[in-house]
């Protein structure tokens, strides 16, 4: 390596050793280890294609891919032989992928989608071409159910797609997806397709004793999760899950590579693949069990000290995302929170110790009685 590039490496490389241990604000889980799966790094490797169908190019992790997908059809409640997807980028691939399908089902069907709603949808939706609604949100970052009523019965004409938030980015608020099932059978609405933003939660919810609806038992019709959220992973990652039959409709077969086209990109990395299922298999059901529960733990650890402090914090449900009055903008960058108009919210994901939590709520504390 060159003298200079050796420089340069090991400067960043710092750097990221230091903003580690001050990543509070965004749910990205630090606490994991790959090193097992460096030697390949050294392989061109590419998932093109469908990772369920045969493809002329043989470097690829379809097989580990496959069994991702099978184990979050588990997790998510779809039999695996009705059960179709694929490792994305990410969640918004995912969320894209769901918005797909469900306007190729019905392309003429208005999406629904609450205020709190991740700030891709509304490009995706614009890609798309999709026609599309803003729902109202309560305080807590839930749909308003009234206002989602109220707008699908004066549109009772067209089908009806909902992006259903399961876990929102700032406050982890989940859309109860069997009130919005209530809805549509009220409305009498015969076309509809749920698709569930489950970024984070999806991790969550399968892992708690007393979860929020969720799932294709409860009328999910896909669903995207991220890999580098709760699962953890250096590359970003999701998963996007859907029913087979959903999919049979827009397949395409591709001679050039011999792969059904699937999937939203072509060349696909088949690192990820490897990564979520290696951590899948590591620290298996029991394992994230573990993970989820320590988390949700540590969060309400934080909203205790928080309030001890004199610091309104609060938390939905099962999520451990935590929400306070954002802090001055230094302890904001200090700390990586995200902050948002008057709020601010830490999350506490697995490398957030107690300590942490205590170092954040003293910062936090100074900055707001200086403010005043
Ligand atoms: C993070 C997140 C996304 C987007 O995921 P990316 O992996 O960043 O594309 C979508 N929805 C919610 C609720 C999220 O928290």
């Amino acid at each position: 390596m060159k003298a200079e590039t050796k420089e340069r490496i090991d400067t960043l490389l710092r750097e990221f050793h230091d903003l580690g241990s001050r990543l509070v604000g965004y749910p990205c889980n630090q606490d994991f280890d790959y090193s097992a799966l460096l030697p390949f790094l050294s392989f061109s490797l590419n998932n093109v294609g469908d990772p369920f169908h045969a493809s002329n190019f043989q470097s690829n992790t379809h097989e580990m891919e496959r069994e991702v997908i099978g184990f979050f059809a588990d997790l998510m409640r779809l039999p695996r032989d009705e059960a179709w997807g694929y490792v994305t980028s990410g969640g918004t691939e995912g969320n894209m992928y769901g918005m797909y399908i469900g306007r190729e089902l019905f392309p003429n069907g208005v999406v629904y989608f609450s205020q709190d709603t991740h700030y891709s949808v509304v490009k995706i939706l614009r890609v798309l071409k999709a026609r599309n609604i803003m729902i109202k949100s309560q305080d807590s970052g839930e749909i308003d159910y009234d206002d989602l009523y109220e707008t699908i019965r004066i549109n009772r004409d067209v089908p009806v797609i909902v992006m259903a938030n399961i876990g929102t980015t700032m406050k982890g608020a989940v859309d109860d997806v069997s009130r919005v099932r209530e809805i549509l059978t009220d409305l009498a609405v015969t076309d509809s397709y749920i698709h569930a933003d489950a970024a984070l939660s999806g991790m969550i919810l399968p892992f708690v004793d007393d979860p929020q609806p969720y799932g294709f038992d409860e009328g999910f019709d896909s669903v995207a999760i991220s890999g580098h959220k709760m699962i953890g992973s250096p590359l970003p990652s999701g998963v996007a899950l859907t029913r087979r039959a959903y999919v049979s409709r827009i397949a395409r077969a591709i001679e050039y590579v011999g792969v059904l086209d699937t999937t939203l990109t072509g060349s696909r990395n088949a690192l990820t693949p490897l990564m979520i299922w290696y951590a899948l298999r590591e620290h298996g059901t029991e394992g994230f069990r573990d993970i989820v529960h320590a988390c949700l733990n540590v969060a309400e650890y934080a909203v205790a000290r928080f309030t001890d402090s004199g610091i309104p914090a609060w938390r939905n449900k099962n999520s451990p995302t935590v929400v306070f009055p954002k802090p001055s903008d230094e302890v904001v960058r200090k700390w990586q929170i995200a902050p948002y108009e008057d709020i601010a919210h830490l999350i506490t994901m697995p490398h957030v110790t107690r300590e942490i939590v205590d170092a954040v709520v003293d910062d936090v504390q100074r900055s707001l009685r200086q403010a005043g």
